[in-house]
């Protein structure tokens, strides 16, 4: 998933029965017939995420498990909320009639943040161009069937903690890293919101207290080195003392821009820049897994993200950097992974929250 914003790692339902829910239970009336099969019973959750590019909506078994069916569009969020909230209601169709029995119980929806999970409102996407938008209630209407919001960040966090990476861990702290670094936080198998819905920023830590300038407005934040835009700018950059490298032949390539899978490709062809650049990417997010390590001592981080395809590249210098930060008594108990889920954490988890809102567990 790439949270690109600063989201408030916040959202949707909470926990216990139907916190700030459309319209409580599945088993309520208003879930409709839709949400049965014959039988009576539905089979599915719906978990969907909004990302600014593409626009996901899957299909994940009541029980856990891997999704049965997932659907990907363009997000075309500019075409305005209810426009998606109704290409929402067309994919769950197609998504349904592909399994071709069992009823869907309701709809987890993870958005780009921060939210207010109480009022189901998405506060501002800058990545979509939203602002104040009831999300929950246009899926709801969309669809007929219960909602959840909650944070995309949080989401892909809460499926690496339900199916992924992290499974079962006590407390998991997970950071995305696409167009921002997105971060939750799962404590005792519930999502930390903190007081205001707003916690698990974990890419506005600060790694350089002067440093480059953030899209929050901050300084020094490990987004603006670590996210994709910030590690093909830091490439760009050093390009001057880089001659050989490939990428200096693609950055001079009218209407070509590098990016950050370029680095990584560059860097898997043998191109020893691209290397450096990841790097110190790894050595840069240390910084901040250290200070996570030493704050939370959680028994695991998990890294997802396009840039996580460049493994040991990137990984390796990551860990020996942590291993040189940490406490060695909090990092000994603490595993530091790629996810597992990648593309489907954040349906798998938006799909959880709304089974931990409405059913009081995953
Ligand atoms: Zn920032």
């Amino acid at each position: 998933m790439t949270s690109s914003q600063p989201d408030a790692g916040t959202g949707g339902g909470g926990h216990g029965h139907g916190d700030g829910e459309r319209s409580g239970c599945p088993g309520r009336e208003k879930t409709g017939d839709r949400g049965r099969d014959r039988a009576g019973a539905p089979r599915w959750i719906a978990g969907v995420d909004i990302g600014g590019t593409n626009l996901r909506v899957g299909l994940v078994p009541l029980e856990g498990g891997p999704p049965g069916v997932i659907r990907r569009e363009r997000t075309r969020a500019g075409q305005g909320p209810a426009h998606v909230a109704a290409k929402v209601a067309d994919m769950l169709r197609s998504a349904v009639g592909e399994v071709g029995r069992g009823g869907v119980a309701g709809i987890g929806v993870g958005c780009p943040g921060p939210v207010d999970r109480g009022a189901g409102m998405v506060l501002e996407t800058p990545n979509l161009g939203w602002r104040h938008v009831p999300l929950r209630d246009l899926v709801a209407d969309a669809t007929g069937l219960p909602v959840t919001l909650e944070n995309d960040a949080n989401c892909a966090a809460y499926g690496e903690w339900w199916q992924g990476a992290g499974r079962g861990a006590e407390r998991l702290i997970g950071l995305t890293l696409g167009t921002g670094i997105g971060g939750g936080i799962v404590l005792g198998g519930e999502i930390y919101h903190g007081a205001s819905d707003a916690a698990g920023e974990v890419g506005h830590m600060s790694v350089d207290f002067d440093g480059r300038l953030c899209a929050c407005g901050s300084r020094g934040c490990v987004e603006a080195y670590a996210s994709g835009p910030g590690i093909a700018a830091r490439a760009v950059e050093g390009l001057a003392d880089a001659a050989d490298s490939s990428l200096a032949g693609i950055a001079r390539t009218d209407g070509v821009r590098v990016t950050a899978r370029m680095v990584c490709e560059a860097a898997a062809g043998g191109d020893g820049y691209a290397r450096r650049v990841l790097a110190e990417t790894g050595r840069i997010l240390a910084v901040a897994v250290a200070n996570l390590v030493n704050l939370f001592n959680p028994d695991v981080i998990v890294v997802a993200g396009g840039v996580t395809a460049a493994g040991d590249h990137l990984f390796r210098p990551l860990r020996d950097e942590v291993r040189r930060r940490a406490f060695p008594s909090a990092l000994g108990a603490c595993r530091v992974v790629p996810a597992e889920l990648p593309g489907t954490a954040g349906v798998i988890g938006a799909a959880g929250v709304f089974k931990g809102a409405v059913y009081g567990g995953v």
